[in-house]
């Protein structure tokens, strides 16, 4: 193997990270001029941009999530543009997508739905793709994060089908069949021990319900049947161990929980209610 490749696998195991060939496969394919797929064992060395390449594994062993060094994020079944004011887009909040999937099998609905914090718009996008007639509104508090939203729009088309607002989501007063959301659901103890990945590069903002990471559940469970269509859902995803805690709070406002979906580490991750 080569020697560049050798060294750079070392200082990332040194750093006790856990995929060292899988993020320098990557790296070396974001650096190449060719942006091939890369086979370590047999690399083309002058295929690459060393430079590149030393500045992008130099932020990986800062543990750098890779999304946040390539700008880029697959999700369902697209790539998202990131940066630091947005969450990485991760595979359990797909799990979003597949319930409203089962919820609507029709796809040519005219569903109005709304996105609650959207970031970088990879929910509301990957239901307008699936749901072509649905109208959506993605809302966010913050301007950086809409502003990644809207760059993925651009790049998804998706400008007549998504309506981005900064607004609070306490000052909508519209109503919808569906409504999504991946809040703010970890403790601050929970962000204080998070991975270097999340505490350092990923907006506290985004990740932070409160002491005991409820905050938002509460707030939404305030007014969130105002804004629910008859027959309407509702899918949020929560954090470990908090469902009885979001059943008794949603279910104390006039939701029902109708379904506890796990995600591939079979922690209940995503809950769909329905209005009653
Ligand atoms: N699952 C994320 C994490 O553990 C948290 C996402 C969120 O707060 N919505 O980093």
């Amino acid at each position: 193997m080569n020697n560049l490749i050798e060294e750079s696998l070392k200082k990332l195991k040194q750093k006790n990270i856990n995929n060292p060939e899988l993020d320098i496969r990557i790296l070396l394919k974001y650096a190449s001029k060719k942006k091939n797929e890369i086979v370590l064992s047999n690399l083309n060395i002058d295929n690459i941009d060393i430079v590149k390449f030393k500045s992008y594994l130099q932020k990986r062993i800062n543990r750098q999530p890779i999304a946040k060094i390539i700008n880029n994020k697959s999700f369902w079944k697209n790539d998202f543009y990131v940066n630091n004011y947005v969450l990485d887009p991760r595979p359990e909040t797909e799990l979003i997508i597949e319930e409203a999937l089962k919820i609507y099998r029709n796809k040519n609905l005219k569903l109005k739905i709304l996105d609650i914090g959207t970031g970088s718009g990879c929910i509301a996008i990957s239901l307008a793709k699936e749901f072509k007639n649905a109208s959506i509104t993605a809302i966010d508090i913050s301007k950086e994060a809409l502003e990644v939203a809207e760059i993925n729009l651009k790049i998804h088309n998706c400008d007549n089908q998504i309506q981005l607002k900064m607004i609070d989501f306490k000052n909508i007063s519209s109503k919808f069949d569906l409504i999504v959301s991946n809040p703010p659901y970890l403790t601050n103890e929970q962000f204080n021990n998070a991975d270097p990945e999340v505490k350092n590069f990923e907006p506290k903002l985004a990740l932070v319900g409160g002491d005991d990471g409820l905050k938002f559940f509460r707030e939404y469970s305030n007014n969130l049947k105002n804004l629910m269509n008859k027959n309407a859902h509702f899918i949020c995803e929560i954090g470990n161990k908090q469902k009885q805690d979001c059943k008794e709070i949603f279910e104390n406002s006039g939701l029902y929980l109708n379904k506890i979906i796990n995600d591939l580490q079979g922690i209940e991750r995503i809950l769909s209610f329905s209005k009653i």
